[in-house]
């Protein structure tokens, strides 16, 4: 065994050294094996903390989705209960009832028709457990219908476009339940109604549509979708409904366009996930998932477990975690209420609208949606421009990355694959004047590289036709 006093990262309760003196500073972070000795904390704290130095700001992230600012007085209360476990409900049960008011809240802002006092729903660790849930209920939902109807149910599919998050491939994978995709195109850059309604038969558990497109920023149209499963429903004695995968949009809608019937107020919708950490406002990690009724959450799916001499009783596919984020998302709620969400929202959608039109403006650039319904939009390089451009989106992104801003360029999904674009998120925190600076970067990146004498890599690869994939950022999560 190594000797303590050999290992230089032990410290003999020498607080009085400088962090940056000590020997621990002159040593490779252990890789391998946790060092035989302890060290001072302060000199941990620096080691851990400056392994991450080098990363982006989080503001200057435009890559996310996620939230990356809040007060000062949401952060302190986060920080505040990062001990407190949710799964323990006994011990801390106002936390329990605090994230069935979240619920609540959540419900009601989708228009649930459910009069109990405690609506049907689930907290999740974000979208993707949320959308797992959602659509685990609903593969319960139609096994048990073809079940009581003497029917086979081993052949399930969703319904849902090629510009899916990633969670759905998941989902289909653990659960082996068929996937069949709807492919963008140019005449339809949101999901294809008749070309959905077309795949579905008797064994559709759902049709998945997306608020909040990851790779575009458009949401498909639920409303028609409604309408279109409606009448095939009637005309084959079907039952298929629909799940949304409101990640985004389902904090967005509600507060930019109330009027806007895409929500429980349809007929065919019944349930909804959406990020608590996205456009929630929270800091990682949470989701919500609603159900428009108690009768379409699947008692199966509730586990009550006797825990420390008590009825718990859980929708979710995790255990213990965190519980600061149902503090967060409660206390945004409060603080903010309907008129702030509403404003924050806002102000995320205007500065998106404007940065959309300058970027579009711009002669190296062409805007993929003509309107932004969400503040995320993405935009390619003009065709007659790239024919002579010695570069690609991939090198912008690089020197964006130069200053800072984490701008990630992609080519899009499966039909339109052919086609490189780059997405900017505009989020709380990030404000008209943030904009104008990215733009002014923008500018410049693009100077120096219509300058280069020769293509970059990434150019050549085009030309070639090799596929090309960012190294540094894939926003899929693929
Ligand atoms: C972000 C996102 C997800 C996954 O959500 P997480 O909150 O990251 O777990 C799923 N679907 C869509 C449309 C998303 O935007």
């Amino acid at each position: 065994m190594l000797d303590p006093k050999n290992d230089p990262f032990y410290r003999e309760g020498d607080a009085k050294t400088n962090v940056f003196g000590s020997e621990a500073m002159l040593q490779p972070a252990p890789v391998e094996r946790i060092p035989q000795g302890p060290t001072t904390p302060e000199i941990a704290y620096q080691m851990v903390k400056d392994e991450t130095i080098a990363q982006t700001q989080p503001r200057l992230n435009l890559a996310t989705f996620v939230t990356t600012y809040m007060d000062e007085y949401a952060t302190r209360l986060m920080n505040e209960a990062v001990s407190i476990n949710y799964i323990d409900e006994t011990e801390y049960p106002r936390i329990a009832v605090m994230c069935q008011k979240c619920i609540n809240i959540m419900a009601n802002l989708w228009n649930t028709p459910e009069t109990a006092k405690w609506k049907a729903g689930a907290l999740a660790l974000g979208s993707s457990e949320a959308c797992m849930l959602g659509g685990l209920a609903a593969l319960k939902r139609w096994k048990a219908r073809r079940k009581a109807a003497g029917k086979p149910y081993d052949k399930p599919n969703i319904v849902i476009s090629t510009a899916y998050q990633v969670v759905w491939e998941k989902f289909a994978t653990f659960w082996d339940v068929e996937m069949r995709v709807v492919p963008l195109s140019a005449e339809h850059p949101t999901l294809d109604i008749d070309k959905a309604i077309s795949l579905c038969d008797e064994n559709t558990i759902c049709v998945v549509p997306i608020l909040g497109v990851t790779w575009t920023g458009m949401n498909d149209d639920v409303e028609a979708l409604d309408a279109a499963l409606d009448k095939f429903n009637a005309e084959t004695g079907n039952e298929v409904c629909i799940h949304i995968d409101a990640a985004s949009g389902g904090f967005i809608l509600p507060f930019l366009e109330p009027d806007k019937k895409w929500d429980f107020r349809l007929k065919w919708v019944l349930s909804i996930s959406t990020s608590g950490h996205k456009f929630g406002l929270v800091y990682p990690g949470l989701g919500w998932v609603v159900w428009k009724d108690k009768k379409y959450l699947p008692d199966d799916m509730s586990f009550t477990v006797n825990y420390l001499g008590a009825e718990v009783t859980q929708v979710g596919l995790n255990y213990s975690r965190p519980a600061a984020q149902i503090l967060g998302q409660y206390y945004q709620f409060i603080r903010l209420g309907f008129e702030g969400y509403k404003n924050v929202q806002y102000n995320s959608m205007q500065v998106a609208r404007y940065l959309h039109s300058q970027i579009g403006a711009r002669k190296p650039f062409v805007p993929y949606a003509k309107e932004l319904v969400n503040p995320i939009f993405v935009w390619r390089m003009d065709d007659d421009y790239q024919k002579t451009a010695k570069w690609t989106l991939y090198d912008l992104q690089d020197k964006l990355a130069q200053k800072g801003w984490m701008v990630p360029a992609y080519s899009m999904p499966a039909n339109i694959e052919k086609m490189v674009v780059m997405r900017v998120l505009c989020k709380q925190g990030f404000s008209r004047d943030m904009a104008d600076q990215l733009l002014a970067d923008i500018d410049f990146a693009v100077a120096e590289l219509d300058a280069l004498e020769y293509p970059t890599t990434s150019r050549i690869a085009m030309e070639k036709n090799t596929p090309l994939v960012s190294k540094s950022f894939n926003h899929t999560g693929k």
